[in-house]
């Protein structure tokens, strides 16, 4: 049978519930068991795909195309297992089903209501993501006491009592401030959120408390005695270097043996040893570069996750320390900002904003031999780049951004135009590739059949293909069934790559994606080259 833990947040949001519910996770993988994942969030949008970056950070898409939360990239980097769209779900998906289900006459004769219809559809969820797990680890987004949230929680509660108790663990992650005028450590914040969950019905067994300080003894005690909290059960997660680091520290702590005893599993030995020598070659870098991201929300860490990951990931496999710098494309005089830095990503995104400084950026990386690793957008900024300047096709565009452009290089398909909801109506998802043989992206795969996933509308038009070609731009990838340009290179350049789908979302620590792995080894030997120069200069 299926153990669960549900894991809640308390006092404020942001406190890194998706890392600690992966590193738990990630412990008890660790110890033999199989492990499904699974995010609640309680807003009525029915994916976040249609959510701006700033709202609600970077859209994750699985291989079956569904625009998850960004925790479920978490999930897939800690666990090095795939997620699908059963593992992440939103109150507004609950409510579609529910009242799809009433329209169709599914509860004639009955008023329609949160307990139990709403709590029944969640629970249905819980149990088909769960199925065949041996742990299914529940993370309820949002903060305890928010109205939004409340159905999901309740639904948590129901199954304690469904599930039975041994079966089922609540784990509480709070936040326990430390106010620097009295140099103190405050539990109140932590003890009333723990009321909140009471007040539900719901008393945690588990607390994990953020803190940038340590707990010590006394602390814990009170926390313990307060929150009811057996004090083993009272878990401190500090501040780290790297969000990888805490599946050590949560098991250093016991917290992997707690939830067995608690659960009443048997598992076999922790066996870390191999996520522990990623961390230490994550924590002794032997060299450093500098990678400048070209993106618009420079303010927003969130917005990037899964490509800062990746970028970690090809640091890890190049012992290299990756520095990512965002460049203001607006900047006129962007190339001096392009002046020490060793490698230039251009991310995905949508809308015209900050266009034209992209454009340029791709102009410089290509003329100054910088390597350049263009991700979907970054693909057809790269593309109206070379038409405009090599091929010059002036006023050469993307029909997103000038739809009577008289060189539209990257366009809609025909079955693209027809769209007119806006919802999960992209080219989403994996798709299969082929590659060039003797390619920068052959040399990386190491192999000539790939699948990677996608999440854009517009292509690169093929009318302008041959053109390109002959100019020398290499079509390295194509998606063979229907002709879709998937890569693109330059040869004469150190390294120049652009791909239409999103390496990003496959890289995981322990499996560093080959086309970040080999963009960093890129930037690294233009760090050395630099290095060498100034030497002798
Ligand atoms: N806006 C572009 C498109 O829809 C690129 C999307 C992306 O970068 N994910 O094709």
């Amino acid at each position: 049978m299926t153990k669960y833990i549900f894991v809640t947040g308390g006092v404020v949001s942001s406190l890194g519930k998706g890392i600690s519910a992966s590193s738990i996770g990630k412990l008890l993988q660790a110890r033999g068991l199989s492990i499904a994942m699974l995010k609640c969030d309680p807003y009525i949008n029915v994916d976040p795909g249609t959510m701006n970056p700033f709202q609600h950070g970077e859209v994750f898409v699985t291989e079956d195309g569904a625009e998850a939360d960004l925790d479920l990239g978490h999930y897939e980097r800690f666990l090095d297992k795939e997620m699908h769209q059963v593992n992440n779900f939103t109150a507004g998906r609950v409510y579609q089903t529910v009242i799809e289900r009433e329209r169709r006459g599914d509860f004639l004769g009955t008023t329609v209501q949160v307990i139990p219809h709403v709590t029944d559809e969640i629970k249905n969820r819980f149990r088909a993501a769960a199925k065949g797990a041996d742990v299914a680890i529940v993370e309820i987004g949002g903060t305890v006491g928010d109205i939004e949230s409340l159905p999901f929680v309740e639904a948590a509660r129901q199954m304690g009592l469904e599930a039975g108790r041994d079966n089922v663990l609540y784990l509480h992650v709070t936040l326990i401030p430390y106010i620097r005028a009295s140099e103190e450590l405050k539990t109140k914040p932590t003890q009333h959120s723990v009321q909140k969950l009471r007040e539900i019905g719901i008393s945690p067994d588990v607390l994990v408390c953020r803190t940038e300080k340590p707990l010590g003894p006394e602390m814990r005690a009170k926390l313990s005695m307060f929150c009811s909290v057996p004090k083993e059960s009272v878990i401190e997660a500090p501040d780290v270097e790297s969000i990888y680091e805490v599946p050590t520290v949560f098991h250093k702590q016991g917290l992997d043996d707690q939830i067995l005893m608690l659960l009443r599993l048997r598992a076999q030995a922790q066996d870390l040893d191999g996520w522990a020598r990623i961390v230490q070659r994550l924590k002794n870098p032997r060299r450093e570069v500098v990678v400048a991201l070209a993106g618009k929300y420079a303010d927003y860490k969130d917005a990037y996750k899964s490509v800062n990951e990746a970028l970690v990931h090809g640091g890890i496999a190049n012992e290299a320390k990756v520095h990512i710098r965002f460049l203001e494309t607006s900047d006129p005089r962007i190339h001096e900002q392009l002046e020490d830095v060793h490698g230039i990503l251009v991310p995905g995104g949508f809308g015209d904003r900050g266009i034209e400084g992209k454009i340029r950026v791709a102009q410089l990386a290509r003329e100054r031999k910088i390597p350049y690793f263009g991700l979907c957008l970054g693909l057809q900024t790269a593309v109206i780049e070379f038409a405009r300047d090599v091929l010059k096709l002036a006023g050469a565009h993307s029909t997103e951004f000038d739809p009577k452009s008289r060189y539209p290089v990257i366009d809609l398909l025909p079955e693209q135009k027809s769209v007119k909801d806006l919802g999960a109506t992209m080219r989403l998802g994996v798709y299969d590739c082929t590659i060039k043989k003797g390619s920068l992206a052959h040399k990386a795969y190491g192999t000539l059949q790939i699948s990677e996933r996608h999440r854009h509308r517009w292509e690169v038009n093929n009318k302008f293909r041959k053109l390109l070609e002959d100019a020398g731009l290499c079509v390295s990838g194509v998606h063979a069934p229907k002709n879709l340009v998937e890569i693109v290179e330059l040869r004469d350049h150190p390294w120049f790559l652009a791909t239409q789908f999103h390496p990003e979302f496959k890289s995981r620590p322990e499996a560093p994606h080959p086309l970040f792995r080999d963009f960093v080894a890129a930037a690294v030997e233009r760090a050395e080259a630099l290095r060498k120069s100034h030497v002798h200069a």
